[in-house]
């Protein structure tokens, strides 16, 4: 008999996780989760965990309450340990009370791991702090969702009107008139703020603010719809002031990222910071070669080399992963002048406890190569591990320059098996703001994925591209970019898409 975690999954931000709860996802036999579940979470399981989806969305029950118990029941019994996800917290409105009924009936162990519910996280990304001190001393959190023509209701409705509580419903979009009129007829004052906070905490996030007299005409005005947490009290007068979350320059706009999956993530995480909602479509695959006896060679001839020169994360990556095989580390650059090509590049060798010796100030081939010779490389010796197919420029001026170069190649890129409907569909809903390009690699393999016709259709996708090389690939497609920044890297990409979009 294995244990089943009733585990909150938050509101909907990956990052309002709990620490236990990822823990708990990452070691789970099976995982069974919720609609409102964030997806993302999934990414987190064991690669073997079985991953099981019951959620609901309105009232398409994809599996009935009873067959969920039976599921986590059996599987538990079968000695598999199960994470069941739950949105928000797993105690407040999500059956959780019910699961945990059923699992001590059929003697199966159990824990919980509450979650950041709804309620409290959705208005305070709307600004609205759920107590405070000058508006209230309590706070209530409501069903919206009981059926109003259900006799014996089990709202207080002259309570909740009377008190001076903020009342936050849950499920209660669809009974709004019903709620707003409830809570007049009670006595509560019809000019008292109500706001309205939809997919709160996720990117898509809208909120409104209104009265008790016109919410119901506002939100529908305004075609707001579930899921949506409801507010009602004197604290969502503070919206305007403490909003925050809506205030991030990229909130809600769609943005493609082509890199790929290895380096997408600095780009990514950068860009849900600011608020956008990321689509990741790498276009790259980064593999390591079939045969390392080249560069083992090349490692142990080390001593020969004057320069090492990195043009890339990854070649750093796989470099130090086959210096790490045969058993050398960092002390076997000991002797040798490095450069790094750009700063990412220079912050891995830093990471490795090297300090290269030259970065460039911009990525452009004679650049490097004027660096290079003011620190005389002429004459010297000079490897480039880099990936299997690359631009040639930089080896063949410094060649010309008079130094001995030899390339090394240390991985290769391939064009990634992907699936280009999702990234189609989220066009034809005009989800997509911007598609991101980060080399003439992600702009080729990219149009190998979708054909260039099919973004031609959208023309108020804006195209955004690192640097005039790149620029030049977008051309031969057919494409100008829209957005470019003067410096080619991605925290200039991302300053020139807050500013372009
Ligand atoms: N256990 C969940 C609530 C489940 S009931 C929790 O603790 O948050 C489902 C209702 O929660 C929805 O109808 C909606 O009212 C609210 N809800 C859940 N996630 C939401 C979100 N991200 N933004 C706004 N409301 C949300």
């Amino acid at each position: 008999m294995s244990t089943v975690y009733l585990i909150g999954a938050g509101p909907g931000d990956p990052g309002l996780l709990t620490i236990r709860a990822k823990e708990l996802i990452e070691t789970a036999d099976v995982v069974v989760y919720d609609y409102l579940a964030n997806k993302d979470f999934l990414g987190y399981a064991r690669k073997d965990a079985e991953i099981i989806y019951v959620g609901k969305k309105g009232g398409d029950h994809t599996l009935p309450q009873d067959k969920i118990n039976e599921l986590i029941i059996s599987k538990a019994k079968e000695g598999k340990s199960v994470a069941r996800l739950k949105g928000g917290d797993p105690y407040v409105f999500g059956r959780g009370g019910e699961e945990a009924e059923e699992l001590v009936a059929a003697g199966v162990p159990f824990e919980v791991v509450p979650g950041v519910t709804a309620g409290v996280a959705a208005p305070a990304y709307a600004g609205i702090p759920v107590t405070h001190r000058d508006f209230t001393t309590s706070v209530c959190f409501i069903t919206g969702h009981e059926d109003p023509t259900k006799e014996e209701s089990g709202h207080n409705w002259e309570v909740y009107a009377k008190s001076n509580s903020t009342l936050v419903f849950y499920m209660g979009v669809k009974n709004l008139p019903m709620i707003a009129g409830k809570l007049m007829e009670g006595g509560r004052d019809k000019n008292t703020p109500v706001a309205l906070v939809r997919w709160g905490t996720r990117s898509e996030q809208q909120s409104m603010v209104s009265t008790l007299e016109h919410v119901a005409g506002d939100a529908e005005k305004r075609q707001f719809a579930a899921p949506s947490i409801i507010i009602v009290g004197g604290v969502c007068g503070l919206h305007d002031k403490l909003a925050w979350f809506e205030k991030k320059p990229l909130l809600g706009k769609g943005i493609v990222v082509t890199r790929a999956r290895e380096q997408a993530s600095g780009l990514s995480s950068t860009l849900k910071s600011l608020g956008a909602h990321v689509y990741e479509f790498p276009t790259i695959s980064v593999e390591p070669l079939d045969d390392y006896a080249e560069v083992e060679q090349a490692i142990l001839g080390l001593a020969t080399v004057d320069w090492l020169v990195f043009t890339s994360v990854n070649g750093v990556k796989h470099f130090w992963n086959q210096l790490t095989e045969i058993g050398l580390d960092t002390r076997a650059l000991g002797g040798l002048s490095v450069a790094a090509i750009g700063p990412a590049t220079a912050d891995e060798l830093r990471a490795r406890g090297v300090a290269p010796d030259f970065v460039p100030a911009k990525y452009v081939a004679e650049e490097v190569v004027a660096g290079l010779l003011e620190r005389g490389v002429a004459g010297k010796r000079v490897l480039i591990p880099r990936a299997r197919v690359a631009r040639e420029v930089l080896p063949e001026q410094l060649a010309k320059a008079g130094a001995e170069v030899r390339v090394l190649p240390v991985y290769e890129t391939r064009l990634a098996q992907q699936d280009p409907s999702e990234l189609i569909a989220a066009l034809e809903k005009g989800r997509i703001r911007a598609l991101t390009f980060t080399s003439s690699s992600t702009v080729e393999n990219f149009f190998a994925l979708l054909p260039a016709e099919t973004l031609k259709q959208h023309p108020e996708v804006k195209i955004a591209c690192i640097g005039p090389v790149t620029a030049k690939t977008l051309g031969r497609f057919g494409f100008t970019p829209d957005i470019q920044p003067a410096d080619y890297t991605i925290p200039a990409l991302v300053e020139a898409l807050t500013k372009g979009l």
